[in-house]
């Protein structure tokens, strides 16, 4: 078979995909994929809960047919990037002119004592696996989840949802989301976990997994071993690499693949990479980052598929925005907390704003919203933002992006119009993100 577009992978692969099509039309664009049917990866851990099953949690396929794309179910196992051809498992070969590496990440296995027995479970983005783990965990008891980051928070807090299980997060750090989140917004958090019937074992590293062929247990460094019939292994994941190196390109931070701002390959003009398994640089500072999101992997792929054959965009490197929700409330950072501004140095000026996220307060599901902001003192350019609150946080929290991406200053900030609505958001007196901007800039002037 001949394409003249090759993507190998799933999310980031079919957004790469649209963009090639949208930009080049009258190219063939075929993807191949492991799996006939892709998850929406940040939905599994709903899939224990909210949604009930995996199927309630797959991308459509029509994407990839109305755009246009040949979708090719297989494995890609060996590629020749001098004859430019991609060998299936099947024996099939398919050649290309422009190769899209979009193959994504596996979950991280410690390298913990009896981490291979029989229901502990590291969290693989494969439909017939995780409806396994579904199944299983209607017939256990204790559940312990190692790592206390977003994936093993949201798998805690779904995993209780009508079941009567005991669920306990082991997380060495001194609290749970602390990788993501500024101190008092993961003690808030891991309130509204406790709430949800969470037990929280913190600063408590596991030292091994018991029982025999079954999991039986968690032993932690103290001694001390907490009943377990399932244990979720929930502590990250590295970038999906193996071919992309047996291939010969030239691999860099965490071992995913060196790219430059146009996501293409350091190694072969022809070859791009983006999602999980490509190398990501901060967008404040240019170093390498492991961060691995949804949302930096799709915007990489509109990048990579616009750049196939001319350079339409520029990268800028990873802002990091996220977002989670813990028991009801959503919490969400774009850019630096005031942790990771602090560790790199900064002379920062902090403000803080709360409102109700209707006015009146006293409207139907209202919610406090607080937003923290944080700014550069010297230039009073915004460098990061975290806020908690209802669903409404999911959106704010971009709109802080935005802030970030294009420098603005508190200044900036304070001038923003935001449309506003009663049922919809915070009164325009109390907008929380304005607020938060002008108790910043009176401190920025004046030095
Ligand atoms: C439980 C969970 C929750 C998450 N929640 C969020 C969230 O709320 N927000 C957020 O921004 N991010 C979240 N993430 C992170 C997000 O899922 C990843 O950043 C995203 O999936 C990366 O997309 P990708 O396309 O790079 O790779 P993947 O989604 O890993 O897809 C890679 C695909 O490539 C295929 N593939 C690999 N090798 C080959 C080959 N040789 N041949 C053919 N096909 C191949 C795989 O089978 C797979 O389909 C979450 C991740 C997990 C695990």
């Amino acid at each position: 078979m001949e394409t003249d577009v090759l993507i190998l992978g799933g999310l980031s692969g079919i957004t790469a995909g649209i963009s090639a099509k949208r930009h080049f039309p009258d190219k063939k664009v075929t993807l191949v994929r492991k799996e006939g049917t892709v998850l929406v990866p940040c939905g599994i851990p709903y899939i224990y809960g909210t949604v009930g099953g995996p199927h309630n949690n797959v991308v459509p396929d029509g994407l990839l047919e109305n755009n246009g794309i040949e979708f090719v179910k297989g494995e890609v196992v060996s590629i020749d990037r001098e004859k430019k051809e991609a060998v299936l498992k099947d024996g099939n070969m398919i050649s290309y002119d422009k190769l899209v590496f979009a193959t994504g990440s596996n979950p991280m296995v410690p390298p913990i004592p009896g981490v291979d027995k029989k229901n502990v479970y590291p969290v693989k983005k494969d439909f017939d696996y995780l409806d396994d783990v579904l199944e299983e965990m209607g017939n256990v008891k204790d559940v312990v989840i190692i790592g206390g980051g977003f994936i093993g928070v949201e798998f805690a807090d779904e995993c209780r949802k009508g079941r009567d299980v005991n669920v306990t997060v082991v997380e060495a750090l001194p609290n749970c989301l602390q990788m993501a989140l500024d101190d008092e917004f993961c003690a808030e958090a891991q309130e509204k976990l406790k709430e949800a019937g969470v037990n929280l074992m913190l600063k408590s590293r596991v030292e091994s997994i018991e029982g025999e062929d079954v999991v039986t247990g968690v032993k932690l460094a103290g001694g001390e071993v907490l009943k377990a019939d399932m244990v979720i292994l929930g502590i990250g994941a590295v970038p999906n690499t193996e071919l992309a190196k047996s291939c010969g390109l030239e691999l860099g931070f965490k071992n995913a693949i060196k790219v430059d701002h146009y996501m293409r390959s350091y190694t072969d003009q022809d070859v791009f990479a983006c999602g999980d398994c490509a190398e990501k640089h901060s967008f404040f500072t240019g170093r390498p980052s492991g961060v691995m999101l949804a949302s930096v992997a799709t915007s990489e792929a509109r990048i990579a598929g616009a750049n196939l054959y001319s350079a339409v965009h520029e990268h800028v490197g990873t802002v990091s925005v996220f977002s989670t929700m813990t028991n009801g409330r959503a919490f969400a950072v774009a850019g630096m907390t005031e942790r990771t501004a602090k560790e790199n140095g900064m002379n920062l000026v902090i403000t803080n704003a709360q409102a109700p996220d209707t006015h009146p307060g006293g409207m139907p599901d209202s919610s406090i919203t607080k937003v923290k902001l944080i700014f550069a003192k010297e230039t009073g350019v915004i460098l990061g933002g975290s806020i908690s609150g209802g669903r409404p946080v999911g959106e704010m929290i971009n709109v802080i992006s935005a802030c970030i991406m294009h420098r603005m200053t508190a200044d900036d900030i304070v001038k923003f119009q935001m449309g506003t609505h009663p049922a919809l958001t915070s009164s325009p007196i109390g907008y929380p993100i304005v607020n938060a901007a002008c108790k910043a800039s009176l401190p920025i002037r004046q030095g």
